[in-house]
């Protein structure tokens, strides 16, 4: 089924989350059709120019894919630096930069900007990405092949890197890099970039890098509220997103499907843990630095966020043995991911070691508990895609600030999480905990450089438009309300 391109994208029009699926899918992807039964009805919708959209761009993918007719082509350019007769065909290569969570949010923002500018979205998956995801688009890959030329400069791509868009710009004019009419160029868009890397986000910037063929980008950053500060991409992307607030949950519902195996390991956890309860709770813990954050303290936090502010917890009777069996009992299902296991050994502890004020039975799980962040590591990033989806699955959600690991959860979910306070001086802040007021994941590292209304350094690029704000844990990121 097709929708009228027409759409104005108004409430009434949108489409539930199923549409994303495709008609003839073979039902290889069990996740595309069974993450229906685990996740409430989603209240988050679709619009049909958004969903248009993503069928036309299917199949574009389809045509310029890896080994198809034109990609060869576009190939046999870049490697002669001789262009014949335009393919169609243009790229955006993603390449992996920190752990899953920033690469889940820098890869959702690499796909928006590929089909706001009709390119063809690619991804370069070393062995530790592997079968975390099923295949997006269908009857295709999205995989960069691994003889893919540039593949052998991927990894010097940084913030000194000679041949990166910024530090090009460094040494050249933008005319003199037209004249130049590069065949491919490397853009990076991480958190140490610098001005002259995210001159990406400026529109004359955005109409000459439209000339070529393939851009390849790094970036550990959520880069989409960028996206919605260059005019030209303004018309799409409110037809897009008539509601800002879901822009990664769209996105990230259409994209990241659990593979099948981690579709296995996410609904055996579930239908052991969390199914009979309820209500579910998810306790998402990041600790970045154990001195400012010591386990007292955070715990503290924990428990005067979930029992004494919020009350999404019962608190404990440590007078009474027992309370009386009630017919009406309520029964409650935490999960906590963390890399420890010792906040979770405390959270059960209190509630096996003495009753609740109201009789609500607390049960607490915990998946796995790795220690440290591993890298290259694929089983250590399917436990955290796993734990990342099993929080997703829960009715109330506390997550810590700055987590890349937690907004993919809130996305995922479609829910505005308490967002824990980042504790300062070892001490427990009060309040704890706060409301995220979106559910959208932060920009933590957004330009300086204001190029909108006219350019500005050292511009406040929350105050340009209404929904591109600061975030509520962050405030110098940037984040779509
Ligand atoms: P961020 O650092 O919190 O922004 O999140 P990232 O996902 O980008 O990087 C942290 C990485 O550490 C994760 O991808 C995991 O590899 C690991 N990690 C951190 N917290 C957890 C957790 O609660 N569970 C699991 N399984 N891994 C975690």
């Amino acid at each position: 089924k097709t929708y009228s391109i027409e759409s104005t994208g108004v409430a009434e029009d949108m489409l539930p989350g199923e549409s994303w699926i495709w008609e003839k899918d073979t039902g290889s992807c069990l996740s595309r059709f069974q993450s229906l039964l685990y996740r409430k009805i989603s209240h988050q919708k679709i619009s049909p120019y958004l969903l248009n959209k993503i069928r036309d761009y299917e199949e574009h993918h389809k045509r310029c894919a890896p080994y198809t007719e034109m990609y060869n082509r576009t190939i046999k350019e870049l490697e002669s630096g001789i262009v014949s007769e335009p393919t169609g065909c243009h790229y955006v290569v993603w390449t992996a930069l920190e752990g899953l969570g920033n690469r889940i949010l820098s890869m959702a923002s690499a796909f928006l900007y590929a089909v706001i500018t009709d390119r063809v979205f690619l991804v370069e998956f070393e062995a530790d990405m592997i079968d975390l995801f099923c295949e997006p688009f269908p009857n295709t890959s999205w995989l960069l092949p691994a003889d893919f030329p540039l593949k052998n400069q991927f990894k010097l791509l940084d913030q000194m890197f000679p041949h990166s868009y910024g530090n090009m710009m460094k040494t050249n004019t933008i005319k003199t890099m037209m004249e130049l009419s590069p065949l491919s160029m490397y853009l990076y868009l991480a958190h140490d970039a610098d001005d002259h890397d995210t001159l990406f986000f400026c529109q004359e910037h955005q109409a000459f890098l439209g000339n070529i063929p393939w851009l390849i980008i790094k970036s550990d950053q959520y880069f989409t509220p960028s996206l919605f500060l260059i005019p030209s991409f303004d018309p799409k992307l409110n037809k897009m997103f008539p509601n800002k607030e879901i822009v990664f949950h769209n996105l990230a519902h259409y994209l990241f499907q659990p593979s099948n195996r981690a579709w296995g390991l996410i609904t055996r956890f579930y239908e052991s843990y969390l199914a009979k309860a309820d209500k579910r709770v998810g306790l998402q813990i990041r600790i970045f630095d154990r001195k400012v954050s010591p386990f007292h303290v955070v715990m503290d936090q924990i428990l005067a966020c979930t029992i004494k502010e919020k009350k999404i917890l019962a608190g404990v009777n440590t007078h009474e043995l027992v309370v009386p069996p009630s017919i009406n009992l309520t029964t409650k299902a935490v999960v906590v991911t963390s890399l420890y296991s010792e906040y979770y050994e405390h959270i059960k502890n209190l509630y096996w070691m003495a009753p609740t004020v109201n009789g609500e039975v607390v049960g607490v799980y915990q998946p796995s508990h790795e220690g440290i962040q591993h890298f290259g590591d694929h089983m250590h990033n399917m436990k955290a895609w796993v734990e990342m989806n099993l929080l997703s699955l829960c009715d109330e959600l506390i997550t810590s600030s700055w987590s890349t690991f937690g907004y993919v959860s809130q996305g995922l979910g479609g829910l505005r999480p308490w967002i824990l306070v980042k504790p300062e001086n070892r001490m427990t802040p009060h309040p704890a905990c706060g409301r995220a007021e979106s559910m959208e994941p932060c920009y933590h590292s957004p330009p300086s450089y204001e190029c909108r209304t006219g350019p500005k350094v050292n511009a406040d690029l929350g105050a340009i438009v209404p929904h591109v704000n600061h975030c509520e844990d962050f405030n110098t990121g940037l984040k779509l309300f």
